[in-house]
């Protein structure tokens, strides 16, 4: 594996608060997508009251080579779910709380039930925070997806990952084309609720490929994006190929406002829900 950059070491922040809430996710038997994923940023979000959660289970029914969530046979659908994540936005005074999820290709509507019980619970209970919600593609299923815009959350968020070409090495289970009209029905289908994406770089792909995916994007009218470096969890997932300096970082971003993008983060640590509350007000 190649030696990591400079610009890729930090101190690890610790935060007082994540035993708090660390105590407040084991006591409502909640997942967060911090933990399970390992985010650099963990330590920062939980310090500026953000934190994602991950509904619907701990193991995916797809297996992404990028990912470090577990696969295999899905876990039941906790009913309480829901109310209990509600619970744990109201006792930790989030002020913006995304809720993303395994993707759940087993569920008849792949989970958007679910994740519509979970923006109506937040709502109920926390008038005042704005909600993300971080959701699979559904199959391209339109009507599971209008369960989730019409529980009018504040932002739908739908990774594209990576570009066209590495489809099929990084995400095989995914569809280029099928995931950009996710975004586009998002718009469709609640023009009020703003659409956002977040990319990796250091797949393999070129900075031409990275810009198509941008035009793409714009598009079906997506507003919000992150771009960040890809780092491998293990030696047994895709291998990162190229540390991408934060100048072209800061290249891409250019070409992302110039492109129309409403509000752009891309940097090395950029993570889909890193500075999310930021994005919302652009
Ligand atoms: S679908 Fe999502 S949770 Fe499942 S393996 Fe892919 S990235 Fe990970």
């Amino acid at each position: 594996m190649q030696r990591k950059p400079d610009w890729l070491r930090r101190p690890f922040v610790w935060d007082p608060n994540q035993r708090t809430v660390e105590g407040i996710l084991k006591e409502l038997n909640l997942n967060t997508v911090c933990g399970e994923a390992n985010c650099p940023n963990y330590g920062e979000c939980f310090a500026n009251k953000t934190a994602t959660f991950m509904i619907l289970g701990t193991r995916c029914t797809r297996g992404c080579r990028f990912c470090n969530v577990s696969h295999g046979a899905p876990d039941d659908v906790d009913p309480n779910e829901p109310r209990n994540i509600a619970l744990a936005v109201a006792k930790l005074g989030l002020k913006y709380v995304v809720v993303t999820s395994v993707t759940r290709d087993d569920l008849a509507d792949g989970g958007a039930s679910h994740f519509a019980e979970t923006i109506r619970a937040i709502r109920q209970t926390c008038p005042n925070t704005a909600i993300e919600v971080l959701i699979p593609d559904f199959k391209g299923d339109t009507d599971a997806l209008k369960i989730v815009t019409d529980a009018r959350p504040d932002v739908i968020s739908h990774n594209m990952e990576t570009v066209k070409r590495l489809y099929d090495t990084v995400r095989p289970e995914a569809v280029y084309e099928r995931s950009l009209s996710v975004l586009l029905n998002i718009k469709r289908l609640n023009p009020n609720v703003k659409s956002k994406t977040g990319i990796m770089v250091g797949l393999g792909e070129s900075e031409e490929e990275v810009l198509e995916l941008l035009n793409d994007l714009r598009r079906v009218g997506c507003e919000l994006l992150t771009i960040g470096q890809y780092l491998a969890p293990s030696a047994n997932h895709h291998p990162v190929i190229e540390y991408i300096h934060p100048d072209r970082f800061a290249e891409y971003a250019k070409a992302a406002y110039a492109r129309g993008f409403s509000f752009v983060a891309s940097a090395p640590y950029v993570r889909s829900s890193y500075r999310a509350a930021e994005a919302m007000n652009e």
